[in-house]
């Protein structure tokens, strides 16, 4: 048993936020209450943190398999914990790509061998991503998929996109989109605007994006299909999101939090800069926090992308899209959108936590009998970012060695502390 003493317990799925403990037997949540008593329970001392539903990550590459000199389902488990996760969706693009029973099954036996946070793949929408027939879609979920997708690219036609979702609509899977048109992306590398222009560098225009969301809302439409956008960054996609959802159509969307928290005037010539979509407008950065803050995003999910050293230290041009994003989540959330009074911390939470849940059409809430996933975080503690302290395998990041206030003190997955700051 594990006793979890004296912390601020702040729910937004039971709206709890008062002084109490939580007491855990085996996997499960057996009591939220005051002064609770367990004797020969192991005790955690929670003053003056908070403690809250075990955060969710609805986005995420581990890289295994084929990729395993960048990550493994145990080294980048292992960081999700310290970023407070108690869950990970991994998206499909492995290699061989998630596409079938066989490979969704051997990523979640490696998840259980790897015990920490829990791992729910995320299947292929199509064969090999390759946008040609459908993936075997009704085998993976059997075998334990949360959702489909084709991320790294887009579902590739407006065709197979129907497809897709005439077939998960029955199955109860959530369609996730990674929004881009192939022919304005094509050789870009950051934004397209003025900083684009400064540097030299190739830009993919905005429109890239929102044509895309434009697209699958369409299709959404047509079909009545849950549809997800992933790390949606311009605020004409943002548009459409919200106009979908006053009409009542089933259509959510995530922000990461690079996107929330530098801009394209940030880029510089360094890889960690670089990541698909890319750093957005000033502009585009400021209608996706007020998003955030009034309901119109659904959840803030990382993109853990994952690159070794030797695969990001080229020239920008050639270098692989993508950064680590696990352990800097939360604290970035604190620094970019609590502290400064954008976003209460209530909100922050619906967005690591019923916020994610919901996508996958479940719950997460702090209560008896619910799974023992809990996250325990500090507001106020100071700490460093060294992306060389990392489980990581990987380095790709550009907040090495930046200060934060707020960090993940514990993380608690069925029960079993995983992570202890
Ligand atoms: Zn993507
Ligand atoms: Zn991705």
């Amino acid at each position: 048993m594990l006793l979890i003493k004296n912390g601020r317990v702040l729910d937004p799925a039971t709206k709890i936020d008062a002084t109490l403990d939580v007491l855990i037997d085996g996997d499960r949540i057996s009591k939220v209450g005051a002064n609770l008593d367990a004797s020969g329970a192991e005790v955690f001392d929670a003053t003056s943190l908070v403690v809250a539903p075990g955060f969710i990550d609805l986005h995420c590459h581990l890289r295994e398999p084929g990729g395993e000199m960048s990550e493994t389902i145990e080294t980048g488990t292992k960081s999700a914990a310290r970023g407070g996760f108690t869950a990970v969706c991994c998206m499909p693009n492995t290699q061989p790509v998630n596409d079938n029973a066989a490979v969704t099954r051997s990523i979640v036996e490696r998840a259980a061998a790897a015990g920490t946070v829990r791992v729910w793949p995320i299947g292929a929408a199509s064969k090999s991503s390759k946008g040609e027939s459908l993936a075997e879609i009704s085998a993976m979920k059997a075998a334990g998929i949360v959702a489909v997708s084709d991320d790294g690219k887009p579902v590739a036609t407006a065709r197979l996109m129907r497809q897709v979702m005439d077939y998960c609509t029955p199955l109860g899977l959530p369609v996730i989109d990674h929004c881009e048109d192939p022919s304005l992306f094509a050789g870009g590398v950051m934004r397209e605007g003025p900083h684009s222009l400064k540097l030299g560098l190739q830009g993919i225009p905005a429109a890239s994006e929102s044509i895309c969301v434009g697209r699958d809302i369409e299709m959404a439409l047509l079909t009545g299909a849950r549809l997800h956008i992933a790390h949606m960054s311009a605020s004409a996609s943002l548009a459409y999101v919200r106009a979908a959802k006053r009409s009542g159509l089933r259509v959510t969307c995530e922000v990461t939090p690079h996107h929330f928290t530098l801009t394209d005037e940030d880029v510089r010539y360094d890889a960690s800069y670089k990541m698909n979509p890319p750093l957005a407008s000033r502009a585009d950065r400021d209608a996706l926090i007020s998003g955030l803050a009034d309901g119109s995003v659904d959840c803030i999910a990382t993109d853990h992308a994952p690159h070794h050293p030797a695969s990001k230290d080229v020239e920008f041009d050639r270098a692989p899209f993508g950064i680590l994003g696990f352990e800097t989540a939360l604290a970035l959330g604190f620094s970019e959108l609590v502290h400064p009074g954008k976003l209460p911390l209530i909100r922050l939470l619906e967005l690591f936590t019923t916020g994610p849940a919901r996508i996958l059409g479940i719950e997460r809430k702090l209560a008896a009998g619910e799974p023992a996933d809990v996250t325990i975080f500090s507001t106020d503690h100071e700490w460093t970012y060294r992306a060389a302290d990392s489980p990581s395998k990987s380095r790709n990041t550009p907040f090495d060695g930046r200060t934060f206030r707020g960090a993940p003190m514990a993380t608690v997955v069925a029960g079993r502390i995983v992570y202890r700051r």
